[in-house]
């Protein structure tokens, strides 16, 4: 029996497939170091465990609208002027199970056939396969670490052409930790002004994982506003990736087509999950805080481990939870069995000797480099680069 041809259309997420080779060590008794997910190891704050237990009681276990229940689209509209000083009203918000099918929605909702998403490299693995599903075309335009890992506006007005539909990014960045200031989205918003058709998806799913200072949203140029897709949710900021909640903020045109789309998918996410989302946008916020701050001091140990392994060469992330060393020094070397061609060649290296499960950047875009998380226990930390500091200096 044949499969459909859509499959082959689109990998499978490589950062999943990395988890799934480190269970498969797991499952044959080695301890194995899980640095390849991307998701905090901290529990759900206690006052939005509490409003999702009282929704479970009050029985919200109905079909919600599709955008979502009107008090969870209001939290997020109270959230986008809290935290980004945004305007938004209720009728512009439409919640989706995880910014992941948030991301899906926007570009099936805008994209034609053939018509290009421009991407600056290192991005999230599942944009280019969700560009493909949405048969638009990936246009890639790679950034380099001595440019901090961020499109200059040169690099993208290079990028657009008179097919191109959409420029979708993340600030703070996952792989590279990437953090664009002010003044560099206001560098990007000024080419923007001259391509009023191109739409932008700007995932800020990271935002309260920032090391360096206050996140900015390239939404706050008002003039661009409209066709802007703003895209945050629980999943980073409050250890909440299980629940699943992620919403839009976007023009309400743009809403209502992305509610016929998730209409006929999902039908809305889950309502008791919704009910979280409205105590986490609305509530106290020290327990995120608190989170980013302990990141923070992973991330100070974990490139001060780096910097004691030679051959790696590694930009300090702004922002999120990964490093993302450029490996490359290692290319060619071998430990007398296994020799190192490329960053997968090293990710399987490191899984099978140092028992430390990574991802490949060629996943991201990025070939030189292997992506690392630090959200996992500062003492699984150090025992991890231990690990692989041995395993590199096998390689000759
Ligand atoms: N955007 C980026 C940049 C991410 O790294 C992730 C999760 N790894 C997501 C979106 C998806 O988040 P969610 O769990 O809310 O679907």
């Amino acid at each position: 029996m044949a499969l459909s041809s859509f499959l082959n259309r689109f990998e499978e997420p490589a950062t999943l497939k990395m988890a799934q080779m480190g269970r498969d060590l797991s499952a044959k008794g080695i301890e194995v170091i899980n640095l390849s997910l991307g998701e905090p190891d901290f529990d759900t704050p206690q006052h939005i465990k509490d409003a999702a237990i009282k929704a479970i009681n009050e029985n919200y276990s109905h079909y919600t609208p599709v955008a979502g229940y009107l008090d969870a689209r209001q939290a997020a509209c109270t959230k986008l002027k809290r935290d980004n000083n945004l305007d938004y009203t209720a009728d512009q918000i439409v919640y989706s199970t995880g910014a992941k099918q948030c991301l899906l929605n926007a570009l099936l909702a805008i994209v034609d056939d053939g018509e290009e998403v421009v991407i600056p490299t290192p991005y999230w693995v599942t944009y280019s396969e969700q560009v493909k599903i949405a048969r638009g075309e990936v246009v890639l335009v790679r950034t380099t670490a001595e440019n901090g890992f961020k499109i200059t506006p040169a690099e993208l007005e290079a990028a657009i052409t008179s097919k191109t539909k959409a420029f979708m990014f993340s600030s703070p960045c996952n792989p590279s930790g990437a953090v664009y200031s002010k003044e560099e989205l206001a560098g990007l918003a000024e080419v923007f002004r001259k391509y009023p058709d191109v739409y932008i998806i700007s995932d800020e799913i990271y935002e309260y994982i920032n090391f360096v200072g206050a996140h900015e949203s390239i939404a706050q140029f008002e003039d661009l506003k409209d066709r802007i897709i703003l895209i945050n949710g629980l999943s980073k900021g409050f250890a909440m990736t299980g629940w699943r909640v992620g919403f839009t903020a976007s023009n309400t045109e743009l809403a209502k087509a992305m509610i016929k789309i998730q209409g006929q998918f999902t039908s809305a996410t889950n309502s008791v999950a919704q009910k979280a989302a409205v105590a986490a946008f609305t509530g106290d916020i020290s327990s995120s805080k608190a989170m980013t701050a302990e990141f923070a001091k992973r991330r100070t140990r974990v490139l001060e481990l780096i910097k004691e392994i030679p051959g790696l060469k590694c930009f300090a992330p702004e922002g999120a939870f990964y490093v993302f060393p450029d490996v490359s020094s290692y290319f060619g070397k071998s430990d007398g069995t296994t020799m190192i061609k490329n960053a997968e060649d090293m990710t399987l290296y490191l899984l099978n000797t140092a028992h430390v499960s990574s991802v490949d950047g060629a996943a991201f875009g990025e070939p030189l480099c292997v992506r690392f998380s630090f959200a996992a226990s500062m003492e699984n930390i150090e025992k991890a680069w231990k690990q692989v500091k041995e395993a590199l200096a096998n390689l000759s």
